[in-house]
């Protein structure tokens, strides 16, 4: 029987349905259509660059090997992106992905690696091979421009730019960019190298993940060929490794790491490395190299405020051609507060659902889906977690929240505070009353008083309290 794009999806799906968890199949892969099937290669559509994306990083290898499975070894998958501006009318159909950024899966090698069309070199081809042939292995998507700064990643930002205007020239060498998961490191390593190869088209750039540093020195080493390895290494103008926390386990490619650092340093070549804890944290790495990276400068990246995660946002947005209303950007801004990875994905299930279910986006349909979309490990809520979310909420500062004052909008903050204490942590009146700059508990319980009147007369701010109520409710999930 002639296999056709609709089967051969079905069957893939049956496969990954038993694999995901439901709201993540839901979510991820019923948007998706099968469009065409030729030779061994399964077109398929997604809602957006941002869903793409997602599938890329969390579902390759399953696509992958689903895909194998029914279509063999040579199986690839396109995927094509429809422009869609999230109210259920799609702009212009759909629209290839331009060739550059056309994403295949090649399976031929190790472990189904995603390759990115223009084939990327293996860098460890033939010796004596010219410099400019080291493809870099960048992503173009990741650019500064696209990288929004904020606070919370100022220094590493700027830093970063100084990097790629002059590399090695600078005293940031090496820069370590550290910080938790999905806080924008890759994003940042990959825009220096991108910027680097926009001012200086001549510099070798190689970007490497130190897991796949690892692997390949582990197979030269196989091979006798450690000194092919280093030697490659050696080449680069400007070195990025990504996540080197990963060394911890990797003591040999360590000392051969070292050896490239050392080399690359004294000749004026730029290193530059994240990782996600703070240097001096990092357990398992040899001292020698501790030592290198604080020649340079280490700078953080710490969760973007609600200011600029709605920037984040709303920039995500305007790149993919999308909209939404700004209620409601303005709420998942609020409500996802963990990292910026998190922060698309809440963006990406809200346009899935809204164009799976044909439903306009407003804040009911963002309710719902993030309701989905936090995790719901049970924790503790702290009073001082509390005041926060409130202080974000009002916009008002912690200062003023606890000051003595008889501003009306002040006060019924942190009676709202107080209030929310008492519902949702194990506190005394007593303890929370110390929490607000040493009221006594009678404060605390004329304060919970008073919340509980006006939200029965004051529609506006009951409906602030449930929403700060919603706010703490899934902060305590
Ligand atoms: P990490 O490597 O720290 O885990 P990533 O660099 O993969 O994080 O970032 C996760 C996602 O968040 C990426 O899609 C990235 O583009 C986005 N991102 C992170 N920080 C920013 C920022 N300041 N501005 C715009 N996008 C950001
Ligand atoms: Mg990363």
């Amino acid at each position: 029987m002639a296999k056709n794009a609709e089967t051969i999806w079905v069957n893939c799906l049956s496969i990954i349905k038993d694999i995901v968890e439901w709201q993540h199949f839901k979510t991820w892969f019923e948007p998706i259509k099968p469009l065409e099937l030729k030779d061994n290669v399964l077109l398929i559509q997604v809602p957006s660059q941002f869903f793409f994306e997602y599938l890329e990083e969390h579902y390759v290898n399953l696509l992958a090997k689903t895909l194998k499975r029914e279509l063999g070894k040579e199986a690839r998958l396109e995927y094509r992106i429809l422009v869609d501006s999230g109210n259920g009318n799609s702009r212009s159909g759909s629209m290839d992905v331009p060739a550059s950024h056309m994403k295949t899966y090649n399976n031929n090698e190790m472990n189904f690696p995603l390759v990115i069309d223009n084939p990327v070199k293996n860098p460890f081809v033939i010796p004596g091979l010219k410099k400019m042939q080291i493809d870099p292995q960048l992503n173009p998507i990741y650019t500064f421009d696209a990288f929004v700064e904020g606070d919370c990643n100022r220094v590493a930002r700027r830093a970063g730019k100084t990097v790629a205007e002059k590399p090695g020239n600078n005293s940031f060498n090496p820069l370590v960019i550290y910080g938790g998961v999905g806080l924008g490191k890759t994003h940042l390593a990959q825009a220096i190298g991108n910027e680097v190869k926009r001012q200086h088209p001549g510099k070798v750039v190689l970007y490497v993940s130190s897991e796949k540093f690892i692997n390949q020195f582990q197979d030269h080493s196989r091979n006798n060929a450690i000194n092919d390895f280093i030697h490659f290494y050696q080449l680069i103008d400007v070195l990025i490794i990504d996540d080197v926390q990963f060394f911890n386990r990797a003591e040999r490619s360590q000392d051969a790491f070292f050896a490239i650092f050392n080399h690359l340093h004294q000749s004026g070549k730029q290193l530059v490395l994240t990782s996600d804890k703070a240097p001096k944290d990092l357990d398992g790495m040899q001292e020698r190299l501790l030592s290198r990276f604080r020649w340079g400068l280490s700078a953080d990246l710490q969760i973007p405020d609600y200011e600029v995660r709605i920037e984040i946002l709303e920039k995500k947005m305007k790149n993919d051609g999308l909209e939404m209303p700004r209620d409601v950007v303005k709420y998942v801004a609020y409500n996802i507060n963990t990292n910026v990875r998190e922060l698309e994905g809440a963006l990406i299930s809200l346009l899935a659902q809204s164009s799976l279910n044909k439903k306009e986006i407003d804040v009911e349909l963002a309710k719902k889906v993030l309701r989905n979309f936090v995790k719901t490990s049970s924790k503790e809520i702290t009073i001082d977690a509390i005041q926060k979310m409130v202080c974000e909420y009002f916009d008002v500062s912690y200062d003023k929240l606890l000051h003595k004052t008889r501003k009306r909008e002040i006060v019924q903050a942190r009676q709202i505070t107080m209030y929310l204490a008492k519902a949702f942590t194990k506190n005394s009146l007593k303890n929370i009353g110390e929490h607000f700059g040493g009221r006594d508990h009678t404060t605390v319980i004329h304060s919970c008083q008073t919340v509980k009147d006006l939200m029965d007369t004051d529609s506006f701010f009951r409906e602030n309290v449930m929403e700060l109520t919603q706010k703490v409710q899934l902060a305590a999930m």
